[in-house]
């Protein structure tokens, strides 16, 4: 035999840079689905169905591509544990002149494949990941020397190297690189939220839920009602129903919530980006197309593309910039546990209930939920980075630590100093109020920061501004919170104070 091709259950793509130039006939494609990775956190079962399910899925599309594949099954008695352990049974068993993967989305899977051909006695081949639009390089070189490292400048070049929204003189269309200013509408209900896609279990998927609900019943969510792609063929009928149904509003009720709707206009796209079932360019090219069409509002598309090209290319860029210390990374020193209820979802706040029963049930929750609700909360009281971090890795079906950590690390809790936002996104519940019908069913007084029913966001929101005042009274996007909070009465001032303590000590109860 030639090599081993080690493919990871994040990089499912017949792409794939480490499958370019092999032996369909002499190499061997190695897949594994191993005790260590299924169990480092705990990850919701329905993102273990997703991610065996596909593995199982792009294994079955590979022999049928004449590739020669070793599979391995989940079982808690394998004797190989772990993809190490795999792969060394496998270059014992076979000896290959070397190894060929794709870097992977991890810094410590990175540290340990990196690592391994001292132990493998073989050398170890790295390549690139080219589902990227930026490559890891790249955005090194765009870093480097820059005092402060915005996402919208970033974004422009991307625009600028991938030509979409680009008029053929260079410029944005519309005028306007960012029309965020668009996006921000409360939804009243109205137009309805399309259903979101469902492909019902097949054989395969049927089988692996049997397996989770056999060895992970302890496990945080449920596999009942999955409904995710699990190929790439189906991943681009996710495609087209989100295009067809929801780009539409998209932009519009991008920052909305909803006490009835647990998706709304978003796309439910990003389980298949992060796995390979798709493409970001494919992804972004059909969005425009809509738009060329007259299917979809320029505000919408370019909202959309901008969380793909922009975001999303560019919390990767930060990611391997900075690991490993970014992941240690605490500046607001916070040292507060997670409250409990994050995993069960019994709160009287209704926003919080909402956001995590709908994360239980779906492994899912949009941006804003993770970012204003839970992450608000988070940020808000405390909570150490590492221990919400964790959290949200386990969670969400489509969480890998390159994009979770610097979008919970970074844009949620500050804790790195500020490369994913110029101020925190801290805000009190009058924000969760404009945009949502939450408040109405909570409760809580929205309107009431003090008090016994007092929204506990409230007086949270003003003990963070007043405990923080050292990290961000010179913070020119901070002067009015500052200014707001000196101008109160100092009763007020301390009625808010021993609100927020009683809300902090209590907070198992709330
Ligand atoms: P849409 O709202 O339809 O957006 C379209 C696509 O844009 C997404 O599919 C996604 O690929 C990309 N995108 C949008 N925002 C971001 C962002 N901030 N960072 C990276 N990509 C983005 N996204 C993940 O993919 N994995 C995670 O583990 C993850 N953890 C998050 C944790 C926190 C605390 C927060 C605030 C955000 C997190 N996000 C994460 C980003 C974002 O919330 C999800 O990408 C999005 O909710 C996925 O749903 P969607 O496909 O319907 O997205
Ligand atoms: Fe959330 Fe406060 Fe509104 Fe209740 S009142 S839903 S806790 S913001």
């Amino acid at each position: 035999m030639a090599n081993l091709i080690l493919i990871l259950g994040d990089q499912l793509s017949h792409r794939l840079s480490a499958l370019e130039g092999a032996d369909k006939d002499n190499d061997l494609v190695v897949m594994a689905e191993v005790h260590s990775e299924a169990s480092y956190t705990n990850h919701h079962r329905k993102k273990l169905v997703f991610i065996f399910s596909a593995m199982r899925h792009f294994a079955d599309a590979l022999e049928e591509d004449g590739w020669r594949v070793h599979y391995q099954r989940y079982h808690p008695d394998n004797p190989a544990q772990s993809i190490e352990q795999v792969i060394a049974e496998l270059a014992r068993e076979y000896q290959p002149e070397r190894v060929i993967t794709t870097e992977c989305g991890e810094w410590r899977l990175h540290e340990q494949i990196s690592r391994s051909h001292k132990t493998l006695g073989i050398p170890v081949e790295i390549r690139p990941d080219t589902r990227f639009v930026c490559n890891i390089d790249e955005f090194d070189r765009w870093a480097e020397g820059r005092k402060q490292l915005r996402m919208e400048f970033f974004y422009r070049e991307m625009r600028k190297k991938t030509g979409l929204l680009m008029t053929s003189e260079g410029q944005p269309e519309g005028g306007k690189w960012n029309f965020d200013t668009d996006n921000r509408k409360k939804w009243a209900g109205k137009p309805p939220a399309p259903a979101p896609f469902r492909e019902e279990p097949d054989a395969i998927t049927t089988e692996v839920i049997e397996l989770v609900n056999e060895y992970f019943s302890e496990y945080f969510g449920t596999t009942e009602g999955f409904h995710y792609a699990v190929t790439a063929e189906q991943a681009l009928v996710a495609l087209a129903h989100f295009i067809d149904f929801a780009l539409p509003c998209f932009g519009d009720y991008q920052d909305a919530m909803s006490d009835n709707e647990d998706w709304l206009f978003h796309s439910i796209l990003s389980p298949y980006l992060n796995t390979g079932l798709l493409d970001p360019m494919e992804v972004c090219e059909e969005a425009v197309r809509a738009w060329h069409a007259g299917r979809a509002p320029l505000n919408a598309v370019e909202g959309f593309v901008r969380q793909i090209i922009g975001w999303r290319e560019f919390v990767r860029g930060i990611y391997w910039l900075l690991m490993p210390g970014y992941a240690r990374e605490n500046r607001l020193g916070n040292s507060r546990e997670l409250p409990w209820f994050y995993w069960t979802g019994d709160t009287k706040m209704r926003c919080m209930h909402k956001a995590i029963d709908a994360t239980a049930r779906n492994a899912y929750a949009h941006h804003i939920q993770r970012l204003m609700v839970t992450g608000n909360f988070a940020l808000l009281a405390g909570v150490k980075p590492e221990a919400i971090c964790d959290w949200y890795l386990a969670v969400y079906i489509d969480a890998f630590d390159w994009v979770e950590l610097p979008n919970t690390l970074g844009m949620v809790m500050h804790a790195d100093g500020g490369y994913l936002g110029s101020k925190p996104y801290a805000a009190s519940g009058k924000y969760i109020q404009r945009m949502s019908d939450h408040c109405q069913n909570c409760h809580y007084r929205v309107q009431d920061a003090t008090g016994d029913r007092a929204c506990p966001f409230n007086s949270l929101y003003w003990h963070f501004i007043d405990r923080h005042r050292e990290d961000f009274a010179n913070n020119p996007r901070m002067t009015m919170m500052y200014r707001n909070w000196d101008k109160q009465k100092s009763e007020r001032r301390e009625a808010l104070r021993a609100r927020a303590d009683w809300v902090l000590a209590n907070i198992e109860t709330l």
